[in-house]
């Protein structure tokens, strides 16, 4: 029997309940609870102090920033701020947390209940409830050296870097999400999508899925269709793609569904996700909270934000995302779907950037939605993270319009952007790229071709002026599409004596 079922046959047969954990890396100057510098890599064990290494008698301080930042999460997030919270230490053993427990919030999270709307690719948008949002902080890294595979067995050793030890993390917690049936998998990487935009506009995080300043935590679990009971759910760690998320949480409803149907249960494990193949793997077996022996951190002061701090805070948020998207709608004149094109390819804030740089709204969101998707596409990255920056792109637009370039040129010029040649114009003059506007030059392009066709040359003055296509094509061959069409088309008429 197959370790899947069918995707048909799971949706006609099991309910699907999701549920999300995302962990954000806070961008603030420093860490938690020490001042050493918050920065992404760095030379191993050089951004540490006694605190984040957990020494004897090093004592914590609460980062007010970090605190100011989950507070505004969770505003955007449509949150109850608490009017009191604190911190709990969650006790564990792993080497990368040198203090053996970690910072974090247990039954006292700083925001609570509130909600994300999301939408779909079509259009159609659903109400994510939220359970919470809190404040941690993250652990060291740990990399496995020797071992085929990179993780711990089979390794000969384990090198540690606290770097990452003590850096501000932001846990966010969906409540149970129902009803999605069939699209699952598809609201599972939109809620993620949509958070990441929420915090991005917020500023509050870098959201770098690949650096791992965002990070994803899926809970699935199936139960047979119309029950009222949720079944045992898995929890696969750490999807590090907007993609990953997708597949993981479609791929655990074929797992546990085949599992189900063999009258066999689901085991409430973490589990890993593979890129390569698109499966999990068994985990660890899950803790329950009472493994972790939470109390109360009697190192830190509880927080009591008053409601004169809240307000101001709520008056720092920036024009949400959503927001954002019904303006552009109206400013940009966009249809529903040029709108939902503009979204799903998540060309928004780039089309914008790039109209802020100087681009026509038309230009740049043909760019962006077409030619730009698709080189995003092929190279399965999402389109923010092209090598290439809006103000580059508003170059190349600018010398189409002005002739410089063809669009065809333009594109070649984008794709020395992308290899790394540098700046457009480094790139054309590097490519030798310009459009031949001389007049002198293109003549003895066409005169050659002329010589070559003179059946086309007799069509032309027989009055057949269509049939220059032939000679416009030869010519544009010859200049390796470096020349302005239409002026060809000019010359040829010119030549043959007929006035275009
Ligand atoms: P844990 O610490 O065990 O990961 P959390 O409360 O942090 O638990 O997160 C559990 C997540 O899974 C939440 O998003 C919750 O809404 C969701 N969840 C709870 N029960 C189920 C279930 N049966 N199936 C799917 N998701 C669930
Ligand atoms: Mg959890
Ligand atoms: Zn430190």
């Amino acid at each position: 029997m197959s370790d899947t079922m069918d995707y048909e046959d799971v949706v006609a047969n099991f309910d699907p309940v999701l549920g999300l954990e995302v962990h954000v890396e806070l961008s603030t100057a420093t860490k938690m609870f020490c001042g050493c510098p918050n920065a992404f890599g760095g030379e191993p064990n050089t951004h540490v102090c006694p605190t984040c290494l957990g020494l004897p008698g090093a004592l914590p301080v609460v980062n007010g920033t970090g605190v100011e930042s989950a507070i505004r999460i969770g505003l955007g997030l449509n949150c109850e701020i608490a009017p009191w919270c604190r911190f709990a230490r969650k006790n564990y053993f792993y080497p990368d947390m040198p203090k053996n427990f970690q910072t974090s919030q247990y039954d006292e999270p700083i925001a609570v209940n509130g909600y994300l709307d999301v939408e779909l690719g079509d259009g159609e948008t659903i109400r994510v409830g939220i359970e919470r949002a809190h404040m941690e902080e993250d652990t060291g890294k740990s990399s496995h050296v020797g071992g085929a595979t990179g993780r711990i067995h089979g390794a000969d050793y384990s090198l540690l870097d606290y770097n990452r030890a003590g850096v501000p993390l932001i846990e966010i917690v969906t409540k149970p999400i129902t009803g999605t049936g069939r699209r699952a998998p598809e609201v599972a990487r939109a809620y993620v999508t949509a958070l990441r935009d929420l915090l991005r506009a917020m500023g509050v995080s870098d959201v770098r899925m690949d650096q791992g300043s965002l990070r994803c935590d899926a809970n699935v679990s199936l139960a047979p269709k119309g029950s009222a009971e949720f079944g045992t759910r898995s929890e696969t760690k750490n999807v590090n793609s907007l993609r990953s998320v997708e597949r993981a949480v479609r791929y655990e409803m074929t797992r546990q569904a085949a599992l189900l149907a063999r009258g066999e249960k689901v085991v409430q494990e973490t589990r890993h996700f593979q890129e390569t193949d698109g499966t999990t793997s068994p985990g660890r077996p899950k803790e329950t909270s009472e493994d972790y022996r939470y109390f109360p951190e009697p190192d830190l002061v509880p927080i009591a934000p008053s409601a004169a701090w809240i307000e101001q805070l709520r008056a720092t948020l920036p024009e949400l995302p959503w927001e954002r998207r019904k303006r552009i709608q109206a400013e940009w004149n966009l249809t529903d779907e040029e709108l939902r094109d503009l979204v799903n390819t998540g060309a928004a804030d780039l089309v914008a950037a790039t109209v802020d740089a100087g681009a026509p709204v038309d230009d740049a969101r043909s760019w962006w939605v077409q030619y730009l998707t698709e080189q995003a596409n092929s190279r399965e990255a999402e389109l923010a993270e092209l090598p290439i920056t809006p103000a580059q792109v508003a170059r190349v637009i600018e010398l189409v319009a002005e002739g410089t370039l063809t669009t065809k040129l333009g594109r070649e010029v984008v794709q020395g952007v992308l290899a790394g040649e540098g700046d457009p114009d480094e790139v054309i003059s590097a490519r030798g790229l310009e459009v031949v506007s001389d007049d002198s030059a293109l003549t003895a392009a066409i005169d050659e071709a002329l010589a070559a066709q003179p059946d086309v040359v007799d069509k032309i003055r027989g009055g057949k002026v269509q049939a220059a296509g032939a000679i416009v094509g030869a010519v544009m061959k010859a200049t390796k599409g470096q020349a302005d069409a239409k002026r060809v088309r000019e010359l040829i008429l010119e030549r043959c004596g007929v006035v275009g």
